[in-house]
């Protein structure tokens, strides 16, 4: 059985990250033995391959967040196709709409992320999909496109209604919950992750961001990923061990390379 957590959803490439071997430690002692290490840009795609290939514990998903979709290139392609066999390559990722700034480009976001689902089917890498104030619009591509989804992927910080979510699971995807269900007001989130059936459930934190209580404001990092496990495992009435074993098993049927 699996006594170890994975954060499938982590900014380590962060420039916050400056002292990575104490990040990492304290990761390992509260139990977070593997963490996917999420692009966000051209750049942050380097680097996450070169963390990954320092590091034994980290994976890379390689993507352009939807905030940064003129950075989607030629030369981003070329980077992909050049890497995605690594073994260390286990998504793309994070890819969907964003529309929370103002003068998003919406026709831009839309191309960038359809694009990146079909390198995600051609490579045969699951996929980390982005939604923020756009489910309707992203639940809409990914079901037009659904023949591009064979290989899985999750929803990352999912918000949405239970609806929604029956969608989801209908296109084969899963969820991962963040630090946000740990906070006192979410009551929303915490009524929908009563619902969620076990075998979607995904941990992150989304660190830098969403730091989970009791630590909100500081800086968020893999350490605190069991005190949002520990908050699902209360809403779902079973013990932590059973959740964190049962969420290791659900990431490792779709990141096949972390097993
Ligand atoms: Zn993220």
């Amino acid at each position: 059985m699996n006594e170890f957590l994975i954060d499938v959803h982590a900014h380590l490439n962060d420039e916050r990250y400056n002292n990575l071997n104490e990040t990492l430690k304290n990761a390992k002692q509260s139990k977070v033995e593997k963490i996917i290490c999420v692009s966000y840009d051209f750049e942050s795609s380097k680097k996450a391959l070169k963390l990954s290939t320092e590091n034994e514990n980290i994976y890379a998903a390689i993507g352009i967040h939807p905030n940064n979709s003129g950075f989607f290139s030629q030369d981003f392609i070329d980077f992909l196709t050049k890497n995605y066999q690594n073994k260390k390559v286990v998504a793309i990722g994070e890819i969907g709409l964003d529309y929370h700034y103002e003068n998003f480009d919406k026709e831009k976001q839309r191309n960038v992320f359809i694009a990146q689902l079909k390198l995600a089917d051609t490579f045969g890498l699951p996929v980390q999909v982005h939604c923020r104030n756009a489910m309707n619009d992203t639940l809409e591509i990914l079901t037009e496109h659904r023949n591009l989804l064979k290989n899985g992927g999750i929803m990352h910080c999912f918000k949405g209604s239970f609806e929604n979510l029956r969608k989801v699971g209908e296109l084969g995807l899963k969820i991962s919950v963040g630090g946000v269900v740990t906070f006192k007001n979410a009551i929303e989130t915490q009524e929908l992750i009563e619902k969620v059936p076990l075998d979607m459930i995904l941990f992150e934190t989304d660190c830098p961001y969403l730091t989970p209580h009791p630590y909100r404001g500081k800086i968020n990092e893999p350490k605190f990923l069991e005190l949002t496990v520990q908050k699902t495992a209360e809403l779902k009435d079973i013990s932590f061990q059973k959740m964190m074993q049962i969420s290791t098993e659900n990431c490792c049927k779709i990141f096949k390379k972390l097993k």
